[in-house]
């Protein structure tokens, strides 16, 4: 009997050519049959945006490594859609994101666009996991989390992984030596505040640079934070229905009159 080898499609935000999607290709590989479908430039904290107003381009183009990937001109999850709907038109067994240049904890579980590119393999129905090194250099070092990966992937592979399911994952930013482990988080709340950065031009008129200090707002130990702050690998399990059943149930008592 002949055993297929999973396909695994592969995007990210940093652009087809960033260091960390590289990594995350390279790992993949020994598991499955690779398709790397990118942003042609960084998408970074694009949410989950699609394009609707342009024309979407896909173009073949070589990573550093000499494979061959695609590059698309729209957001990650435009890049997960192109993906399933024209390439490959059938759903992969796995959808990869990453390796993002940068943490994707907390609030910036809404921003991120490499996890919009793995939440939306979740919607089409497909596991998928995104991966971010707490790291935001372009230069950053892949090799402990290109370890991490691989025993993620591993792991997710042998638990069958279910339809649907989304990994958030995040790396500290530590020798493969210094990592603790690998934990099972919830995401942590918190948010940004003194958001910008307001500039005058040489014309006199005022501009802003978002920028902004993470507030962190959450004591509890099994958050991202948490984990990440204690030197381990953090797992937090996503879901995209966005529906709050608490408050449903409140709701859904009111009596809505004007
Ligand atoms: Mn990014």
């Amino acid at each position: 009997m002949e055993i297929r080898r999973p396909v695994i499609l592969i995007s990210n935000d940093d652009g087809i050519q960033a260091g960390g999607i590289l990594a995350l290709s390279e790992v993949a590989r020994s598991f499955g049959d690779v398709i790397v479908v990118a942003p042609d430039s960084p998408q970074s904290a694009m949410g989950h945006a699609i394009t609707i107003t342009k024309p979407l381009r896909l173009y073949k183009e070589k990573l550093a490594d000499g494979s061959l990937g695609y590059a698309c001109n729209g957001t990650p999850a435009d890049c997960v859609k192109l993906a399933t709907g024209v390439l490959l038109k059938r759903n992969p067994d796995l959808v990869l994101s990453g390796i993002n240049h940068g943490t994707n904890s907390s609030a910036s579980t809404i921003y991120s666009g490499t996890l919009s590119a793995a939440r939306e393999g979740a919607i089409q129905g497909i596991p998928a996991i995104g991966f971010s090194l707490c790291n935001y250099s372009d230069e950053a070092d892949m090799t402990a989390a290109k370890e991490i990966v691989r025993t993620i992937i591993a792991t997710a592979l042998r638990q069958k992984f279910a339809a649907g399911q989304l990994l958030n994952v995040n790396i500290p930013n530590l020798p493969l030596e210094a990592i603790k482990g690998i934990k099972t988080t919830r995401q942590a709340a918190g948010r940004w505040v003194e958001e910008f950065d307001e500039r005058t031009d040489p014309q006199g008129r005022k501009y802003y640079w978002l920028t902004g200090k993470f507030i962190l707002q959450d004591d509890r130990d099994d958050s991202d934070e948490a984990a990440l702050n204690q030197g381990f690998v953090s797992v937090t399990p996503l879901t995209h229905d966005l529906t709050h059943l608490e408050m449903f149930e409140v709701v859904n008592k009111w009596e809505f009159t004007a």
